[in-house]
């Protein structure tokens, strides 16, 4: 049996590995096929597919994309996307000038808290365009003025908290049609930890193409829930482990194994999708 994990985070995002150390992983725990699904960019995909490529497996390239719909927080991955899209790359070039802004804007929240941390200190340890929470937490565990990540989540940085900054979003409706343009498709990502149930039949109909089934922090009564609006809808299935990297000592990667079933459809949703493309350019 070949399987896939199609949900990776790199230290292009709130990652820790580099692509190269990621595909190695992938090797290590047999995985067949991968994807790249950093936040709000595409940086990582060319190095991870040249390592992919090395070690005989597919790789898939994406982007996880932070949106909203009726003030319903949603991720959304891109698959397939072409990495040198224009509108792609100037889009997300945007949400990562939020990201940075975002960053100045927690650390003086904490400030105000008078916790000591420097903005620059939290930049200098993501050394990304894309940096995110994750960061703020590791540096706080860094500068020592906080016991550990998940302490750094519940007192300052989980939504609600006094060093919680919302993050300006794109509308689902741009970030499907952003993706689309740039020749992928769109998956609604871990709907069960976003509890996006309600949102799906709207985003169904601007054209979402599949849903991220298996996940991590999904329950396999959730799992096969989603499997059965995935047959409703007529979406595609994902899934991943959402890896970021060590946790507990072990990467997550390899734990939520996608049957290469589910991939093979992808890439016959992928041809069709470029078949289409091809046929309205011609006419
Ligand atoms: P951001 O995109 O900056 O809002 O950060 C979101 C990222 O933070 C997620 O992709 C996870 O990697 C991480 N995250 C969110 N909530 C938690 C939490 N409670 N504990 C640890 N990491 C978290
Ligand atoms: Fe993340
Ligand atoms: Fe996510
Ligand atoms: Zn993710």
């Amino acid at each position: 049996m070949k399987f896939a994990d199609l949900h990776l985070h790199t230290l292009f995002s709130d990652g820790t590995f580099t692509p190269e150390e990621l595909v190695l992983h992938a090797q290590k725990s047999g995985l067949s096929c991968i994807a790249l699904t950093d936040h709000d960019t595409v940086e990582g995909c060319e190095r991870a597919a040249a390592a992919c490529a090395k070690a005989g497996m597919v790789f898939i390239s994406g982007a996880e994309l932070t949106a909203e719909h009726h003030d319903t927080e949603v991720h959304i991955i891109g698959y397939f996307l072409d990495t040198a899209n224009r509108h792609l790359l100037e889009r997300i070039g945007q949400f990562q000038t939020v990201r940075q802004n975002r960053i100045r804007e927690m650390v003086a929240a904490l400030n105000k808290l008078g916790v000591p941390l420097q903005a620059e200190a939290v930049f200098a340890l993501a050394n990304c365009k894309s940096p995110g929470r994750p960061h703020v937490a590791r540096a706080l565990v860094k500068e020592k003025l906080i016991g550990n990540l998940d302490e750094a989540f519940e007192r300052y940085l989980k939504k609600g908290r006094p060093a919680w900054v919302p993050k300006t979003k794109m509308s689902a409706l741009e970030g499907i049609e952003l993706i689309h343009q740039a020749g992928g498709l769109a998956v609604m990502a871990h709907p069960g930890l976003n509890r996006t149930d309600d949102i799906i039949p709207d985003l169904v109909a601007v054209g979402l193409d599949g849903i991220e089934c298996f996940h991590t922090k999904h329950s396999t009564v959730m799992s096969e829930r989603y499997l059965e609006i995935a047959e409703k809808y007529n979406l595609l299935v994902t899934g991943g482990s959402d890896c970021h990297g060590f946790s507990k000592n072990k990467p997550l990667i390899g734990t939520v194994r996608v049957p290469f079933m589910y991939v093979e459809k992808l890439l016959a949703a992928k041809k069709h999708l470029d078949e289409r493309r091809a046929a309205t350019a011609a006419n």
